[in-house]
This record gives structure tokens, sequence and C-alpha cells, in this order.
């Protein structure tokens, strides 16, 4: 795999954090080569550092030492309003708790990205509404979080790191508060973004998660223990009616 292609490029990663006097290692020289249109699942015990190294991998935290190249660029050149720029033209972030404003509407939390983006209120519905419609909810657009089940606002959440276009959707435990059903279904539209050339970067703890993407990476203690190809199950999301006792 040659490095000049990746989108993603950490070589040697290391991250310190201190507490008080103590040192806590939480990444121990990683290297890791992702190029455009993967979907990499993230894996590993509890501290073992899935989620130190998305932050970095989302321009959220710095490494102590050694590189990181972000769409061919060095993060650690850019100043704080370059790298926030990179970071929202670039990537797209999707969390265990959907991170929604809970008495917005469906649309007007998706069109939150945009509005740092300089564009007319209409292009932002129109950007808005096709990725909710990309993820199913668009006879959703005007319900609110707290009138949805935990699959429809991940999907929302899901359309929210869409909507600016990124190359790449950062996910880390995205199935981590669903059912397995509603699970199923968040993954499959994963893939759908992945076939559309949308690289996927998703850290879980469920084996029965990773098997839906093409590459597995096992951390431990702060280092890559495995890093190994597969051929993706398919997401097949169960009949409507399965589904129906989440649907508000
Ligand atoms: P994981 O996501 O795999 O559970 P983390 O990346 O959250 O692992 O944590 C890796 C290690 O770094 C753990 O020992 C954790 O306690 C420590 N750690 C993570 N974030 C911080 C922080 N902000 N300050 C101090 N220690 C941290
Ligand atoms: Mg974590």
């Amino acid at each position: 795999m040659s490095s000049s292609s990746a989108l993603l490029l950490l070589d040697d990663v290391t991250k310190v954090y201190h507490m008080g006097d103590v040192e806590v290692h939480a990444l121990r020289g990683v290297s890791l080569s992702v190029e455009e249109g993967e979907f990499v699942a993230i894996m590993g015990a509890s501290g073992s550092g899935k989620s130190t190294l998305m932050n970095i991998i989302g321009c959220l935290d710095r490494p102590t030492r050694g590189r990181y190249l972000l769409a061919g660029e060095e993060v650690s050149t850019l100043d704080r309003n370059a790298l926030a720029e990179k970071r929202n033209r670039t990537l797209g972030f999707v969390f265990q708790n959907f991170n929604l404003l809970s008495r917005t509407s469906a649309i007007e939390n998706v069109e939150l990205p945009l509005l740092y983006a300089g564009l007319h209120t209409r292009e932002r519905h129109e950007h808005s509404r096709a990725a909710l419609a990309r993820v199913g909810l668009g006879d959703r657009m005007h319900h609110h979080p707290n009138q949805m089940s935990g699959g429809q606002q991940q999907r929302v959440a899901i359309a929210r790191a869409l909507v600016a276009n990124p190359k790449v959707i950062l996910a880390d435990e995205p199935t981590g508060n669903l059912d397995s059903v509603t699970s199923v279904e968040v993954m499959a539209i994963f893939q759908e973004l992945c076939d559309s050339g949308i690289t996927v970067v998703l850290v879980t703890h469920e084996p029965d998660i990773a098997r839906y993407a093409a590459r597995v990476v096992v951390m431990r203690d702060g280092r890559i223990r495995s890093d190994s190809r597969q051929e993706p199950q398919r997401a097949v999301p169960a009949p409507a009616e399965a589904t129906a006792g989440g649907e508000p």
C-alpha cells in the first residue's frame, strides 16, 4: 500500500496524557494508513486507546510525538483556524450518544455544520433535506429528536455528519446505545456511504458490528495488535414491521 495515496496516515503516533504527576501512555507508537473508500472497524478493550486514536484522526487532539497526515497534509503544521476549516471540510463525526439538540427539529440539527460555511438559507435547507433523505428520514425532517427512536436519532446524526460532504466519517461506538436490529440498520447506512466512496472509520467493541467492515484494527495497550482485511458481511435491515416498535 503506497503511503502517498493514503487519506489518513499516522506515522509512529504517541499520545501521553499528564494527570498530575502521572503520565498516561494512551498511544505507544501507532502507524496506520487508510485509503480513500475503506471501511475500517477499530476494536479493543476499554482503555486500549481507541477514542484517543479517533480524536487524533479527527483533529480534535494532537499527537505528543509522531506525524499525522490528513489528505496529504501534515496536521501539526496547521494553525487553529486552518485546522478547523480542514476538519469541517474533510471529516464528519458520529457519536454513541447522538449529540443532537433535542428540542430542535431534525433538519435544523442537520443544518448546524453548514451555519459556518457561508451558505444561504435555501442552500442549507436543500443540503440538509438531501442528507436526511439519504438516511431514510426524508419524511421526518420536522420531528424533534425527543420524538424519535434511538435509531432515527442516530440517522439524524449521520445526516448531520454527511451534510458538508466529508471524505471521512468517524464514528465512536455509534451502535453502543442501540438494539441489535437498529444497529444493523445503522450499519447498512454506513455500508451505503462507503459504497458511495466515503471512508468510514468506526470504533466498536462488538464483533457482530465489526464484521460489517472490510478491515479490522485491534488495539491493545495503546498499540495496534492486529490489522486484517475480511470479506464484510452485508448489513440487511429487517423488514419495516420488525422495527415498528421503535417508531413514535
Ligand atoms: P478506549 O476508547 O479504548 O476505551 P481511551 O483512548 O479513551 O481508550 O483511553 C486510553 C487511555 O488513556 C486510558 O488509560 C484512559 O484512561 C487514558 N485517557 C484517555 N483520555 C484521557 C485524558 N483526557 N486524560 C488523561 N487520561 C486519558
Ligand atoms: Mg472510547
